[in-house]
């Protein structure tokens, strides 16, 4: 056992323990993160899945990552190049049409399929992008905690709402209206009001099941169109890129930010137990036993896996750690990463020489109904026969990650259950689904089995084996209006505190929730300084 006693120690080293470490470290305090993986950077990694072909295996773009954490972190200066793609999105349909989204050409497009939608396309633009502003005004704030009672806390926590009340006043009457629809109306609601063709509101459709186990009519589904819809590329908003090297360079460079501020970094430790002395968190156990003491601990893994897993059982309530048992995961998410002798050639719009729609989001679900299908299959079988899926090739933008000519693929692949039902297990059945992927998107790009030189597939089962997922959840627990804002991850502690005294919420567990974001590190570092500073100045 080392005498040691860091000042705070993280468990995990994903990109929010990262950005948690790297403020924390800038704030003059000794952190020690431990991390299970041999490698840092959690769902943001860049992995090499086949000789000769490397990929971001999990996460795979980026958008939502805030730019005051670029800045503060000075995450450029460590390396890190965000270039954007030259379409966003591409649509195509098996029948041979498609919908190509790039500046200066999607009104055009959209007119391919209705006049009407192409003419409120910008309107509708304006509307969600009055949403986003106000999610981005709320992503680095600790939401306001709902506490009973009358006294100190109680009416600190009123003035935080009183502030947020105040921001919201500042909307007109129709779009606090909408704002309302976008946190509690299905996607599929809120996109038959405005569009009538079936590829537009497939490509914001997307948006609100991806990561989402849900059907695009499921109440709640606009919150995570929303969510998708708060990011921006060097400074240009509701826009997705790449980051040279893959989601790993995003890491590497937060690893380098935190080492810089004299954060210790080890890999290849897993916490077994966080240590509960006199009632604070004092530090945690790993599994070989090695104790690590520290003032102040902060969980950057789901809130699920601490509660029911590293926490000691009685150290929080019974009914919270109830509700934690029954906190809800798992995305719906099969994700698979390709390499292949060429770029597809797909039947609306053949040719396999480098263009722009290859660098695009190339999303293959045609419709809404499309994805209410795919939900209700799996529901029922435990996967969709007709899948949604999304293709980005990075290689098209990023020549670091295969040889010139071959190419990655990252396939973002919905819907299947966490569990299969009757007891079925992933290991048996994840290549016929990776099979059923593959069959997909040959139905869109003819030939693009045939391409196939090597493949990943990751299950649920896998994403939760491989990078501690619990259920696969991308985002560490759903983003339904019941797991977010003030009740993530729940009523009583959304301020990066806990129910135990010293022990920090720092993860996607926290809000705003999952996606590269940073967001939750950022917020949880801020709540641990003031509170260490604190206990110092107490002292
Ligand atoms: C397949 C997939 C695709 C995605 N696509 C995108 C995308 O394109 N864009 C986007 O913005 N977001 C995407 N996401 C979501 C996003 O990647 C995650 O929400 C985010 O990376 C989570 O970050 P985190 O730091 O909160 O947690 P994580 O990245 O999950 O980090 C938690 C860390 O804790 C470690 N850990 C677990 N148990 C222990 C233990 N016992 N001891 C020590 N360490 C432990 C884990 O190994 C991990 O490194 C995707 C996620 C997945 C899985």
């Amino acid at each position: 056992m080392s005498n040691t006693v860091h000042d705070v120690v993280i468990i995990g080293a994903g990109h929010n323990g990262l950005t948690c470490a790297a403020y924390l470290g800038m704030a003059g305090l000794k952190v020690k993160v431990l991390e299970r993986r041999p490698v840092v950077g959690g769902a943001a990694v860049t992995e090499e899945f086949f000789p000769g072909f490397r990929n971001s295996v999990a996460a795979y773009t980026v958008s939502l990552l805030n730019p005051k954490i670029i800045r503060d972190l000075r995450l450029h200066d460590h390396g890190l190049r965000i270039v954007e793609r030259r379409a966003q999105n591409f649509l195509p349909t098996p029948e041979g049409r498609y919908l190509l989204i790039a500046d200066g050409k999607t009104e055009a497009e959209i007119a391919k399929f209705s006049r009407r939608d192409a003419e409120r396309y910008a309107a509708f633009n304006a509307e969600l992008d009055a949403g986003a502003d106000v999610l981005r005004d709320l992503a680095l704030r600790a939401p306001p905690n709902l506490v009973s009672g009358f006294n100190l806390r109680s009416l600190s926590e009123m003035l935080k709402l009183g502030a947020l009340a105040k921001s919201l006043r500042r909307l007109p009457d129709e779009r606090l209206r909408t704002l309302f629809d976008l946190f509690t109306k299905s996607a599929g609601d809120f996109l038959d009001r405005w569009f009538e063709s079936d590829l537009v509101k497939a490509l914001f459709g997307f948006d609100a099941v991806v990561g989402n186990l849900a059907s695009p009519y499921t109440p709640g589904t606009a919150y995570v169109l929303l969510h998708h819809a708060f990011g921006e590329v060097n400074g240009k908003r509701r826009t997705w890129g790449h980051a040279i090297g893959g989601m790993g360079a995003i890491t590497q460079a937060m690893a380098k930010a935190a080492a810089e501020s004299g954060v210790d970094i080890e890999t290849g430790a897993a916490v077994r137990e966080v240590m509960i002395e006199r009632g604070r968190a004092g530090g945690v156990v790993l599994t070989d036993g090695t104790v690590v003491r520290g003032r102040a601990v902060a969980a950057n893994v789901n809130p699920k896996l601490l509660y029911t897993s590293m926490v000691p059982e009685g150290a929080i309530e019974p009914p919270l750690l109830d509700r934690m048992r029954h906190w809800r995961c798992g995305s719906g998410t099969f994700r698979m990463n390709v390499a292949l002798s060429e770029l597809p050639s797909f039947a609306a719009l053949p040719g396999r020489a480098p263009a722009d729609h290859h660098t695009a989001g190339i999303i293959m679900a045609p419709s809404l109904a499309y994805m209410d299908r795919a939900y209700d299959d799996a529901k029922r079988d435990g996967w969709s026969r007709e899948p949604i899926i999304e293709m980005l090739i990075p290689s098209t933008l990023d020549d670091s990650l295969s040889a010139p000519g071959a190419h990655v693929a990252s396939l973002f692949c919905q819907h299947v259950m966490p569990e299969l039902p009757d007891g079925a297990s992933w290991r048996d059945h994840r290549e016929a689904v990776a099979d059923l992927m593959i069959d997909t998107v040959e139905q869109y790009a003819p030939g693009f089995k045939a391409s196939i030189l090597g493949r990943q597939a990751l299950s649920p089962l896998d994403l939760e084996e491989t990078f501690g997922l619990t259920g696969g959840d991308i985002f560490h627990g759903a983003l339904s209006l019941d797991q977010l804002f003030w009740a993530r991850p729940m009523i009583g502690y959304a301020d990066y505190r806990s129910p135990v005294k010293g022990l920090y919420h720092c993860g996607s567990g926290a809000h705003p929730g999952g996606g590269v974001t940073g967001a939750p590190g950022h917020n949880a570092a801020h709540a641990i300084v003031r509170d260490l500073r604190r206990r110092r100045w107490r002292a």
